[in-house]
């Protein structure tokens, strides 16, 4: 299910350890069935509980910390912040909720965010040890989600200029056509953001957008991962595939071990 992992010493002798999840398979792992199969995280999709808690822990196991550490939200399409101080744990039902970026400067508190055409953003302030996990698509971008999120990071001593930001699989411009007044509305606030699809119609490329976001913060950003509708066997797509299952991202600092 883990399709990218990056980690990073951070000083103090901690570590930041941050992956990017596909949709898992009969290789790379995932509990759920179709059209869920096989490593979807979200709860709201109407996926198996039982199957979601399955691939939640996997994603732990995987970052090298337990269940319990993990802390999840229920995205929202706004630019709500939480300050994470406790973890939700894997089950359905405790995400945090009315949220869209979850922000930590504990060591060994997980954030995810979870994604599926929308982009995952992980990032880190090694300096200050603070992290984030952020949910973004065309409304979050609009509202400036991640401005938001950089704001609560800077709460708890970051700096916009050393954040290290990791943009994940999105879906790309050529792939999301918009109608013509959402594309004017982004392009109002976000004009990087606005593309031509291959037939001409006005499309959005949501990580060009966020990348103009971040250089605009003096953050470094990479992109990790390519078109989620346009790689069927590795990625959700919500847009593809309507009813389908959620990718995503965490981040967590842990002591070096
Ligand atoms: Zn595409």
């Amino acid at each position: 299910m883990i399709v990218h992992r990056l980690d990073l010493a951070l000083p103090g002798g901690v570590e930041a350890r941050a992956v990017l999840t596909g949709r898992g398979g009969t290789a790379s792992g995932g509990s759920s069935r179709w059209p869920f199969a096989a490593a979807n995280l979200g709860s709201h999709v109407g996926d198996e509980p039982a199957a979601v808690v399955g691939n939640r822990s996997a994603l732990a196991a995987a970052l090298g910390v337990p269940a319990a550490a993990m802390a999840f939200m229920h995205p929202d399409h706004g630019r709500g912040v939480a300050v994470v101080a406790e973890p939700t744990g894997v089950v359905p039902g405790a995400e945090l909720r009315d949220v869209d970026a979850l922000v930590t400067d504990r060591v060994g508190i997980a954030l995810v965010a979870l994604a599926a055409d929308c982009v995952p953003i992980l990032l880190v302030d090694p300096q200050a040890r603070v992290v984030a996990a952020v949910h973004c698509g065309w409304r979050g971008l609009a509202l400036d989600v991640l401005g938001a999120a950089v704001a609560g990071m800077t709460g708890l001593g970051a700096q916009p200029s050393r954040l290290r930001a990791v943009l994940g699989p999105a879906i790309c411009g050529a792939c999301y056509p918009v109608p013509p007044d959402r594309a004017a509305a982004l392009a109002q606030v976000r004009p990087e953001a606005v593309v031509a699809a291959p037939d001409g119609q006005p499309a959005l490329d949501l990580r060009a957008g966020l990348r103009a976001r971040l250089a605009e913060l003096g953050a470094t950003a990479d992109l990790v991962g390519g078109c989620t509708a346009e790689q069927p066997e590795q990625y959700f797509s919500h847009r593809r595939d309507g009813r389908t299952g959620r990718q995503g991202g965490a981040i967590v600092m842990l002591e070096a071990a």
